[in-house]
């Protein structure tokens, strides 16, 4: 019989976990391996709130394993390093994101691409090849392969710096491949969530000119006088979107739900890229029209490999870009989630983990 979640591995774990598609979540007792030699252990002090933790929590995707204990954006220090770890040392600022596995040899891995590896392993929601169940950073602590651990820059905050683990690497990655960084292009950002608000910030430090593209009227003032945006344009207002119909060279779509992309293809110049990072739960209507017409290019990306995830960080911490959160306690994750799913969060929900989960 398969051993319960207290019992298949040896020390002692406590986090926060839903038990089905409701995705209430509740206290969990469970357990995590030793640290190995080439592990690091990490007393976890910081975990943001991903819109992919709701997806996973409610079964959006029809592949959740419960119990799921959420979180991918874990930031802390690090209490045990394994023999061979040679990167960090204890109380050392550190963070662990999407992955903490990968099979090490094949052809993605070896271009630093881990998180293109067939043989990834997530965070959570996840299993280690000897069968044990990965568990993610609404937690107290977690042990995780030196490969798959960042170091935070000095001035990197762990509780503000903490989404750049998802959501900074997950706009930072398109824009470096795509070629979405050329200073004085037109960037539009569809979705002011937590991905969203952080691709206005790095837009802005490569040096493009920026436009929120926003189903919230209300978030317009914030979006340019916080964020740092050029220009706001309400996705659902016809006149506003008409007066962009081919301006822009870039945009990055972070939209949770499905929607069209016909209105956000046209805002594109010729030879325009949309790069779509969102991942609504049914497939989107691909207009095929414009894009001949125009030579455009629609793309996906998924996060990004740890190398770049470590360029991202350094890359924030000297445009001292961090995300905007509300910090809140463990107890209020399930009105966080409810906020969430109504597109309510000024710009990335981070549990004080250290502070509020206690047995
Ligand atoms: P989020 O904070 O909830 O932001 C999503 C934003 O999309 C919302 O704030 C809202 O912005 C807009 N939106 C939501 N529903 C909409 C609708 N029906 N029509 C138009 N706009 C709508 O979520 P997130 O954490 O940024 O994640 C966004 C998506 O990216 C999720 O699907 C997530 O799973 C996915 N994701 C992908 C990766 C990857 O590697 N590719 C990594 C992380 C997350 P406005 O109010 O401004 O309209
Ligand atoms: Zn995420």
């Amino acid at each position: 019989m398969a051993k319960s979640a207290g019992e298949e591995n040896q020390q002692k774990a406590f986090g926060w976990a839903a038990t089905d598609n409701s995705g209430i979540l509740s206290p969990f007792n469970f357990s995590r391996r030793e640290n190995g030699d080439d592990d690091v252990t990490l007393k976890i002090l910081y975990c943001g709130v991903c819109h992919s933790d709701l997806h996973t929590v409610r079964n959006d995707w029809g592949f959740s394993f419960y119990p799921v204990v959420p979180g991918h954006e874990i930031s802390g220090v690090v209490t045990k390093v394994g023999k061979n770890v040679t990167k960090f040392n204890i109380g050392d600022r550190v963070g662990v994101g999407v992955l903490v596995g990968s099979c090490k040899t094949c052809e993605c891995c070896e271009q630093d691409l881990e998180n293109y590896c067939p043989r990834i392993i997530f965070t959570y929601n996840s299993y280690n090849p000897d069968g044990t169940k990965n568990y993610g950073g609404y937690s107290d602590m977690i042990v995780v392969d030196q490969r798959y651990v960042l170091r935070f820059p000095d001035n990197l905050p762990l509780d503000a710096g903490a989404p750049l683990l998802c959501a900074g690497i997950t706009v930072y990655s398109p824009m470096k491949y795509y070629g979405m960084t050329e200073a004085g292009k037109h960037l539009g950002v569809v979705g002011l969530g937590g991905l969203g608000h952080v691709a206005v910030k790095i837009g802005k430090a490569f040096g493009l000119k920026v436009t929120a593209i926003s189903s919230s009227p209300q978030k317009e003032s914030e979006a340019i006088n916080r964020l740092g945006a050029d220009s706001f344009l309400v996705s659902n207002d016809p006149e506003k979107m008409k007066s962009a119909i081919g301006t822009m060279d870039y945009i990055i779509d972070t939209v949770s739900a499905v929607h069209p992309l016909l209105p956000l293809l046209s805002l594109l110049k010729v030879n325009g890229k949309l790069v779509t990072v969102g991942l609504p739960n049914k497939p989107l209507e691909l207009p095929v029209f414009p894009l001949v017409m125009g030579r455009k290019l629609i793309g996906g990306s998924d996060v990004g490999g740890m190398k770049e995830t470590q360029e991202m960080l350094d890359f924030c911490a000297k445009h001292n870009i961090t995300a905007d959160i509300e910090l809140i306690r463990i107890e209020e994750i399930n009105t966080a989630m409810e906020r969430l799913a109504k597109s309510d969060v000024r710009y990335r929900f981070v549990i004080d983990v250290a502070n509020s989960l206690s047995q």
